[in-house]
């Protein structure tokens, strides 16, 4: 073929980066929510997930997606899922990284270290529990490797979660806990003794009710007990079960008693199966890398975890962690987001500048950022109430923010991307062999607002959370220390206390949920964030001088201050 024309003015691809080193508002969240923590390690796994090794295992593993295998070639039934080893691969780099148990790692030297696991290159290891800010650590690494692939995160998310919830069966957590804060990978479905390292899911969602769990018809009958406790034979469904493959799960089921949570092992103690078929796997919009199922329990074997008939508030110690890493997760999208968007346009000229430098193209960057670093804030601050939660004003900040920052952030997820991606023109839009990854944090950003509690019940559930605690204190005593530096700030704090009191009706409760949100993410920027940003971002969000869309802020805004912040280099 002749040459019909000079390839010109399309960006270098943001690959080999250090995704830690460039990110000035993830540093400042951490300086100021875990001031003594060592970040050598994050800057060690910044330059992992920036790599172009693992971007293209990210990209492989999104193409090449899970499948279901029910049955061997000689038709026995195996219920296996395969995956393309880019998926091992970054399950590998996740659990070295101890994305998924770090926190709770008691003895962990004792457990590790890992055969066949590598360590993120070159750094230290994440801290051990107990140290000073061990969930904030790790909420950072969780965002970082989200820009790398959010979805294979699922178990990693769930496996962080379980501990709390499965304590209450302490003969099983006693068993388990090694194996659950190991930082090996092991994908072989075998004995959980006999494995370096294992994972857990949940399983909660049935067919006639995800929300409202109570309408739940799965059957456990009690079939005796043992050294794991009160054992029961479970019969019934689950309509979505994330991550088929994990070595148990945490399940609601129905008992004598009530609804009760249940831990549901692959393989039983006796080396056997246990009765739980995978009926198929879910075709989803996006998070194409994980294996979403729908599952059958035929006589399944389980055990009882904490009280027989509290199985919700039981599971929710779980789901308290994973609306947690939602909302983290949603963060480390848009900044991966904003990232691309921020490095497109600093390459990319239109109508003789470069898109960057284009005033409209600033306002929209800067919006972006403004609600991107606002993200991070919040998330991290979530994230630090778990470090300290022995602390009243933590305890009840992490009741009223985990429901809030599951909502808000979640919720400003999908306009986002779709914000960001249009900052790339057509080449947003295109998926070219997983190249596309603007299209690929796209279709992600709705699952994290759907699951693990969708937005109206978020909102809901922060009207139960502000029924219990002395919520109005609590939420005064957070924003005191941006009293005075923003008027419409000063206003919206001013009144929040007493809505809180006046408790909001059902109806109001989504408004109430942002406010909260946008109070708190201010009060944190004027903690964390420079004038330019704090000022633009209470004068948009609070004080009204803002459109409908991103890309509207007023004028008066220190644009340039706010985009050279942002900048991913
Ligand atoms: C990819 C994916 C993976 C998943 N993995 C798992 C998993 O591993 N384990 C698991 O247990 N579940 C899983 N889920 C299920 C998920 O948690 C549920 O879909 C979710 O909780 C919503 O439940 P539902 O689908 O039954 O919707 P519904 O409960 O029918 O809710 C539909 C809508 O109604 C709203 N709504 C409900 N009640 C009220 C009310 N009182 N007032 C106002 N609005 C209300 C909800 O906010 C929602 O917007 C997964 C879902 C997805 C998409």
């Amino acid at each position: 073929m002749p040459a019909t024309h000079e390839v010109f003015n399309q960006p270098a691809p943001l690959v080999d980066v250090n995704l830690f080193a460039g990110n000035q508002p993830l540093q400042a969240a951490l300086a100021f929510n875990a001031p003594a923590l060592d970040t050598a390690h994050l800057h060690a796994l910044g330059q992992q997930v920036g790599s172009a090794d693992m971007q293209n295992h990210a990209r492989l593993a999104n193409v090449f997606t899970p499948q279901l295998k029910s049955h061997s070639r000689f038709g026995h039934r195996i219920d296996q899922v395969e995956f393309h080893p880019s998926y091992h691969a970054l399950m590998t780099a996740a659990t070295a990284a101890g994305l998924h148990g770090t926190p709770w790692a008691q003895t962990r030297r004792d457990a590790g270290p890992p055969q066949g696991a590598a360590a993120p290159s070159g750094g230290s290891e994440p801290h051990e529990v107990g140290s000073v800010g061990a969930h904030t650590l790790r909420a950072a690494g969780f965002m970082l490797f989200t820009e790398l692939e959010p979805s294979m995160l699922c178990p990693i998310s769930m496996t962080y979660a379980v501990t709390p919830a499965l304590k209450d069966n302490p003969a099983i957590y006693q068993d388990w806990a090694p194996q659950l804060t190991s930082r090996a990978y092991d994908p072989a479905l075998k004995l959980w003794k006999d494995k370096a390292g294992v994972t857990m899911g949940m399983g909660m969602t049935e067919k006639q009710g995800g929300s409202d769990v109570r309408a739940n018809t799965t059957q456990a009958v009690p079939d005796g007990s043992d050294g794991w406790g009160q054992r029961f034979s479970v019969t019934g469904h689950k309509w979505f079960f994330s991550a088929p493959m994990c070595d148990a799960f945490l399940i609601l089921a129905q008992t004598p008693a009530g609804l009760s949570c249940l831990f549901l092992p692959r393989v039983l103690p006796d080396g056997s199966l246990n009765q739980l078929h995978i009926q198929r796997l879910k075709d989803k919009l996006g998070n194409k890398a994980n294996a979403s199922s729908e599952v059958e329990f035929t006589g399944a074997t389980a055990w009882l975890v904490g009280e027989e008939g509290r199985g919700v508030p039981q599971i929710l110690a779980m789901g308290t962690l994973t609306r947690l890493d939602c909302a983290l997760g949603t963060s480390g999208l848009m900044r991966h987001a904003l990232s691309i968007a921020l490095h497109h346009t600093a390459q990319r000229s239109a109508f003789g500048k470069k898109l960057i430098d284009q005033p409209l193209m600033k306002n929209v960057l800067a919006d972006l950022a403004l609600e991107s670093e606002a993200a991070t804030a919040l998330s991290l601050r979530l994230a630090r109430s778990f470090d300290r939660s022995g602390d009243a004003h933590e305890q009840a900040m992490q009741r009223l923010l985990t429901p809030v920052a599951k909502f808000w952030i979640c919720k400003r997820g999908s306009h986002f991307a779709q914000e960001a991606m249009e900052c790339l023109g057509g080449n947003g839009y295109v998926e070219e062999g997983g190249e596309g990854i603007m299209a690929r944090i796209y279709r992600e950003m709705p699952v994290n607002s759907i699951w693990e509690g969708a937005g109206n019940i978020m909102a809901l559930d922060l009207l139960r959370a502000l029924r219990k605690a002395d919520a109005g204190a609590a939420l005064a005593h957070e924003l005191a220390p941006a009293q005075g530096m923003h008027p419409a700030l000063d206003h919206l704090a001013a009144s929040l206390p007493n809505r809180v009191e006046l408790m909001a009706t059902e109806m109001e409760a989504r408004r109430l949920a942002q406010d909260v949100a946008l109070a708190v993410q201010a009060a944190l920027l004027a903690q964390t964030a420079p004038a330019a940003v704090f000022s633009a971002f209470c004068d948009s969000r609070l004080a009204g001088h803002w459109g409908h869309s991103f890309g509207s802020l007023g004028a008066g805004v220190d644009f340039d201050a706010i985009i050279a912040r942002a900048m991913p280099t």
